[in-house]
């Protein structure tokens, strides 16, 4: 009876600590949250940043609550925010009665916590011309509040504010960018910095030109007012769009620095947009070739393999035919995938170790509007002749 009773004693202490012990996990994997990086490579000893900063909360015209903005962003694998509440647009402010400086403040913490940079700036909103600027990096958003936007945008950047002008096609029926007097005079000033050439789903290609002839840095940004669930489907690999920031450290300072000397480029809808130099250098950084060890004999052909390490297809279109070797016309290099192809000589006499550069076109890399950045693959191919 005794032994009974200590037994069905410790079976009944043995199901509490079990139900304990589960609870503990139960709340333990509530508390685990993931973040999903975004695989674009470090290039010219910079750090690729990924950055967003445009975006709104319930202090403007957005739906959330400032936290959910530095949640939303660690959890897409960003490194860099801004939010910038509308300074003259504010529906809510009979519920939410705040200044200028007072989402970032709300978001501070939780950006620390989380190891995110979030970036003090607002959304200077008046009517085209001069349409919609951010300036981001203001010591205090509230100086942006001034009935004259020359002298609001002029208050901003004295500040360290960088200036950019956002959706410039958005104001338009035909959604094309426009140019006005005005953004002369800003740009003449040295109080325009940047243009969005994209902003949500939008790619502006006038806007792209833009930057080229004018020298102005190129902005990506989300815009962002719903929660981000309800405007991009994450859970199937869609993305918002990001402003790549080519940065020496990761740090705001940085941040900025690299701004003002135009080191960005925007990664939108599997589109990357910049400078030659920066696509040339994520291209060249994220794949790898493997040829492999035999020869080509007469006019056979081998299997060429190209890793894709980023989160970036590449979709490669032939440029010209090169004179001794044929490869496909059109080859795309899947994010995170290995292709494989095959190489063909076109000559049955060629012998010993030959180095090719395969020219292809990269549809979705935008050097320039709507053009396609040329590449070269350079392959190294044994051959040996049909004996
Ligand atoms: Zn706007
Ligand atoms: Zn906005």
């Amino acid at each position: 009876m005794i032994h009974l009773f200590f037994y069905s004693r410790r079976h009944l202490l043995n199901r509490t600590v079990l139900l304990i012990s589960l609870l503990f996990i139960g709340s333990a994997f509530a508390q685990t949250r993931t973040r999903t990086e975004i695989r674009i490579p470090d290039i010219l000893g910079y750090r690729t940043l990924k950055c967003d900063f445009h975006m709104h909360t319930v202090f403007s015209d957005g739906t959330v609550w400032p936290h959910i903005r530095v949640e939303e962003a660690w959890r897409e694998g960003l490194d860099a925010i801004s939010i910038t509440d509308h300074i003259e647009y504010q529906p809510h402010k009979e519920d939410v009665k705040a200044d200028h400086n007072r989402s970032f403040q709300l978001a501070r913490g939780h950006a620390e916590a989380l190891d995110l940079l979030l970036i003090p700036g607002g959304e200077i909103t008046r009517r085209i011309p001069p349409g919609h600027l951010n300036v981001i990096f203001v010591q205090d958003v509230n100086i942006l509040d001034k009935k004259d936007w020359y002298k609001a945008i002029s208050a901003g950047v004295e500040q360290g504010g960088f200036c950019f002008f956002n959706h410039p096609g958005w104001y338009h029926s035909d959604n094309v960018s426009r140019w006005y007097e005005e953004h002369d005079r800003l740009l003449q000033d040295s109080l325009l910095h940047g243009v969005e050439v994209v902003n949500t789903r939008d790619y502006y290609p006038v806007a792209h030109q833009w930057c080229l002839d004018k020298n102005l840095t190129m902005i990506g940004t989300s815009d962002i007012h719903n929660p981000i669930n309800l405007d991009y489907e994450l859970h199937r690999g869609d993305h918002r769009p990001v402003t790549l920031v080519f940065a020496e450290e990761r740090t705001p300072e940085s941040i900025r620095d690299a701004l003002f000397k135009r080191r960005t480029a925007v990664y939108s809808a599997g589109l990357l947009i910049g400078r030659e130099e920066y696509l040339k250098a994520i291209f060249r950084t994220s794949i790898q070739i493997r040829v492999p060890g035999r020869a080509i004999r007469g006019k056979g052909s081998i299997l060429l393999q190209i890793q894709n390490t980023s989160d970036i297809p590449y979709h490669l279109v032939l440029e010209e035919e090169n004179e001794f070797i044929s490869t496909p016309a059109k080859i795309v290099l899947s994010a995170d995938k290995t292709v494989l192809f095959r190489v063909r000589s076109k000559a049955d006499n060629l012998s010993g170790k030959k180095d090719f550069s395969l020219v292809y076109r990269i549809a979705n890399l935008l050097a320039t509007p709507e053009t396609g950045l040329r590449v070269t693959i350079p392959v190294r191919v044994e051959f040996v002749p049909e004996s």
